[in-house]
């Protein structure tokens, strides 16, 4: 049982964390740069972490771009105000990404600027071969170490990691929580202090500061996330160019409250 939790608890931090660490802070915002070997070093690394549900960080980063660029409109590649439920916005997203990896969707040129790429990596982790190579490992894990079958109901989470990730974020961080920025899209803080989504859970925070590489702005809301970057930044495998301080705002706004709607949304 010890094995299957801790098994879990990695496969979920450390997926994470390439997630919001390079793929997202790095690939899409380029929060920080580093040496083409630590990109490769880390693009390979996310390839290992999330397994069979890996996304190439440079279809991520060009998705999330548009994310930010069109956020709450028809052109937004995930957004609840647009799909009705939670699984539709991830069938989406897998539709819109896969169109960027394949290269059958139009993307603008201002999305493709300064992205780190490895065809021949994106090449094997997006094929099915790799895909069921690693979900016939997690069932394996499972088979050895789960103490019982109802274990095995964690499974789909090894499965779709990336996915669940990203719709915590993309569906709830946009449907509920608090803000401390007034802005002219839905998304919301999720947590007082976000230890479960490693910092990417102050998405008002973000999205109100996109290059920023600390997302958290009060002094509770700790970002473990940039607790790390700092720590690589020290031991210089990552360059950070500015470290911004965002001016909070003076008002506490209530627990609960939701940012207002896009204006242009009927
Ligand atoms: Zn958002
Ligand atoms: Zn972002």
């Amino acid at each position: 049982m010890v094995i299957i939790i801790l098994f879990f608890v990695l496969h979920w931090y450390l997926s994470l964390f390439m997630q919001t660490f390079l793929q997202h802070r790095y690939a899409a915002h380029a929060a920080f740069s580093m040496s083409k070997r630590w990109e490769r070093f880390f693009y390979f690394f996310t390839y290992i972490t999330q397994g069979s549900s890996y996304v190439s960080p440079r279809v991520y980063a060009i998705m999330h771009r548009m994310h930010h660029a069109f956020t709450d409109t028809d052109k937004d590649p995930h957004s609840p105000q647009y799909d009705d439920n939670l699984f539709s916005m991830m069938w989406r997203s897998r539709v819109v990404s896969s169109g960027i990896y394949k290269q059958t969707m139009n993307v603008e040129p201002r999305f493709l600027k300064n992205l780190p790429d490895w065809p021949l990596l994106d090449k094997i982790a997006h094929s099915t071969v790799s895909r069921l190579a690693w979900i016939a490992l997690y069932v394996m894990v499972y088979v050895w170490f789960a103490p019982s079958a109802w274990w095995f109901l964690l499974l789909p989470v090894h499965i779709l990691m990336v996915p669940i990730q990203g719709v915590i974020i993309n569906w709830f961080a946009h449907k509920y929580g608090s803000t401390n920025f007034v802005l002219k899209n839905t998304s919301t803080n999720l947590f007082k202090m976000d230890l479960l989504m490693m910092g990417e859970a102050y998405h008002n925070n973000h999205h109100k500061n996109p290059s920023s590489t600390n997302f958290g702005v009060r002094w509770h809301e700790l970002d473990p996330t940039y607790a790390i970057i700092r720590l690589f930044n020290r031991l210089k495998i990552i360059r950070v160019h500015r470290l911004v301080a965002v001016p909070v705002p003076a008002v506490v706004p209530i627990l609960g409250e939701v940012a207002p709607r896009a204006e242009h949304l009927g």
